[in-house]
């Protein structure tokens, strides 16, 4: 395992997606878009759980088999190639390198790697419905942890999604790092509280509940019931009608200080966005350039207005 760079954030990966050579036929499935985008912001924690399960390489190929209640991995060729237990020992323990983990990519179609809908066959013939035996093992003790597949990584909205789990996570990370206390999670809540909108306006006002809401409640048992609320709302594709109502709440700060020529300009691209004819990156922008001109701390300090490095690009397709 390689030693990541400690200034990046530290996602686990699926080696074979890095191009190292582990599947089964000695090949790999680089992927461009990690290894040529995200590995500027991210540092990649690479792992080949059937590698480390001693199969070795090149190898028999497994998949996911159904007997009664049971799924077993077994080799395609050699049914009587038993590999579960190896596969589930390997999945097991909670390594050191995966606590400080701010997320995880896996490869799809896996029967170790696959986070979802991963075949299993059943007499014979496969159905979808299968996860990988070590990301089972891995979603089980970390199951706040940002996940995601790399097939799923071209929709431009699941990528968006995922990265932006992956920063909130980052910071959730660092908050207990220096020291939870109850003005910090508040000061967390309030800098976070648009993007929640965007994801689930309902959920959102449920967070905003319990941290309004906690006196009887120790500080980590409030800390681990906003990580699970927090982390599951997330899951949540923003959609554009949330969006539309967070710009909008964020626009009402501007009211007194703008004419009525920049109130119509920036209502209008609100509408163009609501409408699918501008990205959402555009009506951001525009609300970035009045508050450079008429600050608020609030809007300033929010997340929402800079959710990840604008290099990324991530506003511009969704
Ligand atoms: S077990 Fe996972 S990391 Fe290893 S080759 Fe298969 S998909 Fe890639």
């Amino acid at each position: 395992m390689e030693n990541p760079d400690c200034s990046k954030i530290k996602i686990g990966i699926s080696s074979c997606l890095l191009g190292e050579e582990v599947r089964f036929d000695g090949g790999h499935k680089k992927n461009s878009y990690i290894t040529g985008v995200l590995t500027q912001y991210f540092s990649f924690v690479p792992f080949c759980p059937e590698v480390e399960a001693g199969l070795g390489t090149p190898r028999e190929p497994i998949r996911l088999m159904q007997e009664g209640g049971d799924i077993k991995c077994v080799g395609v060729k050699t049914p009587e190639w038993d590999v579960t237990e190896q596969l589930v020992a390997v999945a097991k323990p909670k390594r050191d390198w995966q606590h400080t983990l701010c997320g995880y990519i896996l490869k799809k179609d896996s029967p170790s790697c696959g986070m979802e809908r991963v075949k299993v066959y059943r007499k014979g013939a496969p159905n979808r419905s299968g996860v990988g035996l070590y990301a089972q093992g891995l979603m089980k003790n970390f199951p706040h942890l940002p996940v995601e597949e790399e097939g799923r990584l071209q929709d431009p909205h699941l990528r968006e999604n995922f990265i932006q789990r992956v920063y909130i996570y980052n910071r959730w990370l660092d908050l207990h790092e220096k020291g939870c206390n109850l003005r910090a999670l508040q000061d967390f809540h309030a800098r976070h509280k648009y993007i929640f909108m965007s994801h689930n306006q309902q959920r959102a006002r449920d967070l905003g509940a319990l941290m309004a809401n906690h006196d009887c409640l120790g500080l980590d048992t409030l800390a681990q019931r906003y990580l699970a609320s927090m982390m599951s709302l997330l899951k949540n594709i923003a959609t554009r009608k949330n969006h539309v109502n967070t710009l909008q709440h964020i626009q009402g700060y501007l009211k007194t200080h703008l004419d009525n020529d920049d109130k119509d300009e920036l209502s209008e691209m609100i509408a163009d966005y609501r409408q699918g004819l501008l990205p959402l990156i555009v009506p951001i922008t525009l609300l970035r350039h009045h508050f450079r001109k008429f600050p608020n701390e609030y809007v300033d300090h929010s997340f929402y207005m800079a959710p990840h490095p604008g290099e990324m690009m991530l506003l511009n397709n969704i």
